[in-house]
Formats: structure tokens, C-alpha cells, sequence
């Protein structure tokens, strides 16, 4: 007789960060050699001041849209898309990049939005770009110059997605895992939302953060304690690692 592996009762949420694609070679932010060390945030991921440096925003996205062009998912972006098919899976990321996608994930919440997109503050038009930008090509639909960004979140700009991401959350039930992949946790304290809405917390992160201070929140947002499972190096590495975890929660799975 054939069997048929029982249907997992919990579902998981996997929520990533630029470690997620630091092995496939895009730069994360706040390493020591990440892009912050190199470019002024204010200059090229600030709502209230880019406009006062449009080449630059331009050319520093069209720069990272070339580099995600060139980069091939690595083995943790394939096992993101593997745990998809066998679990019923909701995958919430912070990083801009298509990797996931190009990997076989559906359905990506790309909560700081998508390097491959434009938008256009004058009219509210979106559209793909694969291409290079720059400050002098018009909006396709309203022919605006000086309204057209990447459809990347900047900061104190608005994140829609925070909804679908906070939905997600708030719907975890007691038998769902939470699978956090290469993020510092400053931009969104995941740890203190894993305490919040999670049961089973597992991390991987490449190395633990120098410093854990709870009189000056954002220095290292990411506590290690607030996970049940901590798994640390690359992720690329530590797939398996982070697969019998996973496993030991929600079973072998099945194809969905
Ligand atoms: P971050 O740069 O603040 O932190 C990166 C984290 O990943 C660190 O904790 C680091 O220890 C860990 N890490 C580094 N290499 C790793 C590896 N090989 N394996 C596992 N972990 C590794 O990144 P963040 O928390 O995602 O916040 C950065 C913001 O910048 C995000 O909002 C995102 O939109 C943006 N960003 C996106 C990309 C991308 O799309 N690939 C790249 C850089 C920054
Ligand atoms: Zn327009």
C-alpha cells in the first residue's frame, strides 16, 4: 500500500536579510566591508534628501541591479525554495535582490521592495528595469524626471509590506516555526518579534554580534537568546544544519 507522509501540522515562515545573499557576493550593509562603509546613506537611501543627489541614487541602484544581474542564488536561497515545496511556507525578506525568486521561491514579501522595479513618486506608476538608470530617463508614464526612484524602501520612507509582514506574525500558530536567516536585526528587531509571535525561533546568522547593549538599542538589536536555535556561519554553509532543525518541528513535509 502506498503511504503518504502525514501533512505537517505547523507552517513556517522563513524571514531573511542581506547575510541570505552575501555568498552569492552582494554586499550586506553594516559588515565591515558592507556598502555602508562606502556610501552615505543620506545620499542614496534617505526619502527626505535623495532627490538632492539623483546621479548618485541612480547610479549607485543601477550599480547594485547590475550586481544582483551577475550573482546565482546560493545553496540557502535553494533551500528556502526547497522547505516552500514541501511545507506551507510564507517567505518575508528585507533583501532587494530577485535571488530568492531566481531560486524557485513564490510569493516573496519583499518588505524593503525590489531593486528589478522603478517607481514614480509624481504618478504612482511602477514598472521592471533590468537596465541601468539614470537622473535624466523620464517616467514612461508621465514623462517625470525628478519623481522617479528605485522601488526600494528608503529610510522614513513608508514600507506597505510591514502589514503583510505583521499579519503573518500575528497569524503564527503554536505548531509554526520562525527560520531567521542573515539579518543584524537593526533595521527590524526580528528577535523581539520571534518573542512576540513565535514558539519555535531558530537563527542563523553569520557570527554572534559584538555587542549586546539594552541601554542603546539598535547597536546590536539581535539577541541570540531570543531564539530557541542558534546556528552560526554561512549561510550556505549551515543549510543542513538549519534543514534537521526545521525537520525535527514540522516532519519530512510534502510536495505542496
Ligand atoms: P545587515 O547588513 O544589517 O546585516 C547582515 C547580517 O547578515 C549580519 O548579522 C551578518 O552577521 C549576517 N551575515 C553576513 N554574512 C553572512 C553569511 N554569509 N551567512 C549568514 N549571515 C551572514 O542586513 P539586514 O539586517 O538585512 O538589513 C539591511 C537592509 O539593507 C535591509 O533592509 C535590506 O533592504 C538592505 N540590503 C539588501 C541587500 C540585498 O538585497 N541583498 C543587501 C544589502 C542591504
Ligand atoms: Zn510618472
Amino acid at each position: 500500500m502506498e503511504t503518504t507522509a502525514a501533512q505537517p501540522k505547523g507552517r513556517l515562515v522563513v524571514f531573511t536579510g542581506a547575510g541570505l545573499s552575501a555568498d552569492s557576493g552582494i554586499p550586506t550593509f553594516r559588515d565591515a566591508d558592507g556598502l555602508w562603509e562606502k556610501h552615505n546613506i543620506n545620499d542614496v537611501c534617505n526619502i527626505l534628501t535623495w532627490k538632492m543627489k539623483r546621479d548618485v541614487v541612480h547610479r549607485f541602484y543601477s550599480e547594485r541591479r547590475k550586481a544582483m544581474a551577475d550573482a546565482t542564488p546560493n545553496a540557502a536561497h535553494a533551500q528556502i525554495a526547497a522547505w516552500q515545496r514541501r511545507y506551507a511556507t510564507t517567505i518575508i525578506t528585507q533583501n532587494v535582490d530577485d535571488l530568492l525568486e531566481r531560486a524557485g521561491c513564490t510569493s516573496v514579501i519583499h518588505v524593503h521592495g525590489r531593486l528589478w522595479e522603478m517607481q514614480c513618486l509624481a504618478c504612482g506608476h511602477v514598472w521592471t528595469v533590468r537596465a541601468a538608470w539614470t537622473a535624466d530617463d523620464r517616467c514612461p508614464r508621465c514623462s517625470s524626471r525628478k519623481g522617479v526612484k528605485p522601488n526600494v524602501v528608503f529610510f522614513n520612507e513608508q514600507a506597505p509590506l510591514y502589514r503583510a509582514m505583521f499579519k503573518t506574525f500575528k497569524e503564527a500558530g503554536p505548531d509554526d516555526v520562525l527560520v531567521v536567516i542573515g539579518t543584524s536585526g537593526e533595521v527590524l528587531p526580528i528577535g523581539a518579534y520571534a518573542q512576540m509571535y513565535f514558539r519555535c525561533r531558530i537563527l542563523n546568522n553569520l557570527e554572534p554580534p559584538k555587542v549586546i547593549s539594552m541601554a542603546f538599542p539598535g547597536v546590536a538589536a539581535l539577541d541570540p537568546d531570543q531564539f530557541d536555535h542558534v546556528v552560526w556561519g554561512r549561510a550556505a554553509e549551515t543549510t543542513d544544519s538549519l534543514d534537521r532543525l526545521v525537520v525535527s518541528y514540522l516532519g519530512e513535509g510534502s510536495a505542496q
